[in-house]
């Protein structure tokens, strides 16, 4: 059995994001820019790691309460407002 140390936080994170710049548009979505913006949110979010082989991390991740999704929707929207307006991008990197 594959066993594998994920934090699903991280993993809300990306999903969330995905979910805030398509209803948010003008912020770059370059990978640089979405990478600095999980960067800033993880950072300001509290981990939580589970022991998982691949298939049963999505069905724990999902299970994630509602304070929890608060929580990392506030962190991205304050992650946002911090990277949307400096974006350390490459010129040639944005779409
Ligand atoms: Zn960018």
């Amino acid at each position: 059995m594959d066993y594998r140390v994920i934090n699903v936080i991280e993993k809300t994170v990306w999903d969330l994001m995905a979910k805030v710049l398509e209803e948010n548009h003008g912020i770059c979505t370059c990978f640089k820019c979405r990478a600095d913006i999980a960067a800033v949110a993880l950072n300001s979010l509290k981990p939580r790691y589970v022991t998982s082989t691949k298939g049963e991390v999505l069905a724990r991740a999902d299970s994630l309460d509602q304070n929890t999704y608060i929580a990392v929707l506030v962190a991205l929207a304050k992650a946002i407002e911090q990277v949307a307006p400096n974006p350390r991008h490459e010129a040639g990197l944005k779409p």
